[in-house]
């Protein structure tokens, strides 16, 4: 069973704006569900969450920061299809003659269907922003003694259309990621399950930490969200930000044990295979989360949020 949600030290108080009052003032529908244009409102606390999050960025911990698509290889090599084929999405072009090119967009002028001649790129679309660091760390040969920290971000895409705010189609992360010996990535997963908290406490959010398994698909996909609960792979922080009762996972601690050390060949530097975990944090649930509970005026949000996103 869960623990209650751990208000802020301020207490929490009731939600000030409802998700059509909050989704009017902080988003512009674009024709698609879950995907939104943002307000300037919005962006300026993502913007002030993002230096947050920055000011809270280890010592040491290298920056990289990441376009909204990914190699297709890559991505298939990391397993992602066994695990969430259904929320991928590949970027598809038009390949092919310049006649044929010209067919199909031709075919849509005359109000026929131009996409049955669409065929895949080598890119898809970034599921979470830590997969394209694993083959970076692994080109580069044996980690240094302590492993490595990065610090990592993206536009994410996830095929999960949904009329609610806190589920999006196009959404960003950020993250931490340890990359190193077992006994490295279990610090470092414990140091920010912690700091996370005391994050959330800052920005008076009411959260509570529990564990968690990813949606893996299928019935197979079942069995392997029992086995990362039992093992405790993941943890989420989950804080209300659509109705008290069902809390959203804002932000997620992940033990990806020697996964991705496996699949990339990354030694520890005792020349073991590498194990890796991260931080990674939703901005949009966050600020979501932020106006939702606070309500829509900054200005009037309690003291210590507004000095930790420094407004
Ligand atoms: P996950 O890799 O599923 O643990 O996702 C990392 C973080 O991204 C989660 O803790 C959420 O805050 C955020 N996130 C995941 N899926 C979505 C989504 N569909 N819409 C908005 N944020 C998301
Ligand atoms: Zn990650």
């Amino acid at each position: 069973m869960n623990a209650p949600l751990r208000p802020s030290h301020l207490g929490f108080v009731a939600p000030t704006g409802t998700q059509d009052t909050i989704k009017d003032a902080l988003f512009q529908p674009m024709g698609v569900d879950g995907v939104y244009a943002r307000t300037g409102l919005y962006e300026g606390i993502v913007e002030r969450l993002a230096a947050y999050i920055s000011s809270q960025r280890e010592a040491g911990t290298e920056v990289l920061r990441f376009p909204p698509v990914m190699s297709r290889r890559d991505l298939e090599r990391h397993g992602y299809l066994k695990s969430f084929p259904n929320l991928l999405g590949c970027v598809c072009a038009l390949h092919g003659t310049d006649a044929e090119i010209s067919a199909a967009a031709d075919r849509h002028m005359q109000g026929g269907d131009w996409t049955s001649a669409l065929s895949p790129s080598d890119l898809v679309l970034s599921p979470a922003a830590c997969y394209p660091v694993y083959p970076i760390v692994a080109a580069r040969g044996p980690l240094p003694a302590g492993g490595a920290i990065f610090d990592v971000a993206c536009d994410c895409f996830r095929h999960e259309p949904s009329p609610h705010l806190d589920r999006l189609q196009s959404f960003r992360m950020r993250e931490y990621v340890c990359i190193g010996a077992p006994q490295d990535v279990n610090a470092f997963r414990e140091r920010w399950m912690v700091r996370a908290h005391e994050m959330a406490d800052a920005l008076a959010l009411p959260c509570r930490v529990e564990t968690a398994s990813d949606p893996f698909f299928g019935r197979i996909g079942q069995v392997m969200a029992l086995s990362q609960l039992h093992q405790a792979l993941k943890f989420e922080l989950v804080v209300p930000l659509k109705s008290v009762e069902s809390p959203t996972a804002c932000m997620s601690f992940n033990a990806h044990r020697d996964h991705f050390g496996t699949t990339w060949n990354i030694e520890d530097a005792d020349g073991n295979v590498a194990h890796t975990g991260c931080v990674a944090f939703g901005m949009d649930r966050l600020a979501v989360a932020l106006f939702w509970t606070h309500g829509l005026d900054p200005a009037a949000w309690p003291a210590s949020a507004r000095s930790a996103l420094a407004l």
